[in-house]
């Protein structure tokens, strides 16, 4: 029986190892914390990034290794990728964790992004806001993730309050400061290839985020016939470009109709999590099939699906589990604000009986400001 090892165990190397349990795959997930949520459904080592004595006994006792985490320290994976396949590669994953790397390479594959100038030192963010201009957001180029490590600037005059919040990052981690784009909407474009090189992805999801965090998933993103075709293309070029094995997000801002790519997640991904109930094969089964080098499933949907993302706390459960086609995901996470704890999708043959799901589940669980965007959409 084949093992799937996982780096970093939280929802993502959950839902790996469900999906991984009916086509014969076990899961083994590695997580500096004992209380880490996959470990309610897969054994778990508690180990860091550099206890290599743990890591070694993992190496040996796995067949493939991949990815909950994307920030695992670059010399962890080339390390283990001397005793055991890696996928993605360490290469891969190199690019995806610096911001600096991931934007030169979609400049690269014909890809725009928004304007950017890297900035270690304070004169050099005023030089930054002189060629950007503003608003504008100063990133650190590694580490950030659900909008941490950032700071919006309205105005050229915040840029003492930027550098007072990021400045102290700058030696370790780089920052980058990026035009705000006042996009029309936020689409990803979720993708996978095999270890043979079959590639595919699953249709565009238009995604709504609140303070940096996602918060709703609608797929197939309506009024994207034009962008798919393009979207896909982008993911192919820059999946072959980085011999990248496994499932992976492209994050894209739509403006003035155009494709601007913000970031890659090197992994399954957030705004993937309706394939579970949605597609016919979920990114995390195919994840599990791409890594450890099975067919790849058909990525075609079943119908509409929007995701609700829970974050902080849960809601009560029962207006999900009664209502039609919605299905609840508890991570089995203690609540903290911010945090990502479960998510419900709901789904529909079309707009209209998903539109009539939402509204219900918004309605019963008092989230209608969550959901409304969804509504404005559907409705259309
Ligand atoms: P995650 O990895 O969890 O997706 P992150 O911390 O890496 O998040 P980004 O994807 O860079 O963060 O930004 C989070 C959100 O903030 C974006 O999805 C978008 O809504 C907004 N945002 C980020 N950069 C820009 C930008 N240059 N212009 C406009 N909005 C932006
Ligand atoms: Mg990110
Ligand atoms: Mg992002």
């Amino acid at each position: 029986q084949p093992v799937l090892g996982v780096l970093g165990g939280g929802q993502l190397a959950r839902m790996l190892a469900l999906a991984a349990a009916p086509l014969g795959v076990k899961s083994l997930v590695v997580d500096s914390a004992a209380d880490a949520c996959a470990g309610q459904v897969a054994p778990l080592v508690v180990a860091d990034w550099t206890d290599y004595a743990a890591l070694e006994k993992f190496a040996a006792q796995v067949d493939v290794v991949t990815f909950d985490f994307e920030n695992v320290p670059a010399e962890t994976a080339h390390w283990l990728a001397e005793r055991v396949a890696v996928f993605p590669a360490p290469q891969a994953l190199a690019v995806a964790q610096d911001r600096l790397a991931e934007k030169t390479l979609f400049r690269e594959c014909g890809l725009s992004t928004p304007d950017f100038m890297t900035v270690d030192t304070r004169e050099q963010l005023d030089q930054a806001l002189a060629r950007v201009g503003a608003p504008a957001i100063l990133k650190t180029r590694r580490l950030g993730y659900d909008g941490k490590g950032q700071f919006r600037l309205r105005e050229v005059a915040d840029a003492d309050a930027a550098w007072a919040a990021l400045g102290a990052q700058a030696p370790a981690h780089g920052l980058i400061l990026e035009a705000f784009v006042p996009f029309e909407r936020e689409l990803s474009v979720l993708a996978v290839r095999g270890r043979d090189g079959d590639f595919r992805t699953w249709p565009l999801t238009r995604n709504w985020h609140v303070d940096g965090v996602l918060s709703m998933s609608l797929a197939p993103a309506p009024d994207s016939d034009v962008l798919q075709e393009r979207a896909t293309e982008l993911a192919r070029i820059l999946a072959e470009r980085l011999g990248y094995v496994g499932v992976f997000a492209l994050e894209l801002f739509v403006r003035n109709g155009e494709l601007l790519g913000n970031e890659m997640a090197p992994r399954v991904h957030n705004s993937g999590h309706w394939t579970i109930e949605g597609a016919r094969t979920s990114q995390f089964e195919n994840h599990v099939r791409a890594v450890l080098g099975m067919p790849l499933g058909d990525t075609g949907v079943r119908g509409m699906s929007a995701m609700f993302n829970w974050i902080g706390e849960l809601p009560e459960q029962t207006a999900v589990l009664e209502t039609v086609d919605a299905h609840w995901h508890d991570y089995g996470k203690q609540e903290r604000a911010g945090r990502k704890v479960g998510h419900a999708t709901v789904c529909g043959i079309d707009a209209g009986a998903l539109a009539e799901r939402v509204q219900r589940v918004a309605r019963l669980l008092d989230r209608q400001p969550q959901a409304q965007p969804v509504l404005d959409v559907l409705g259309d």
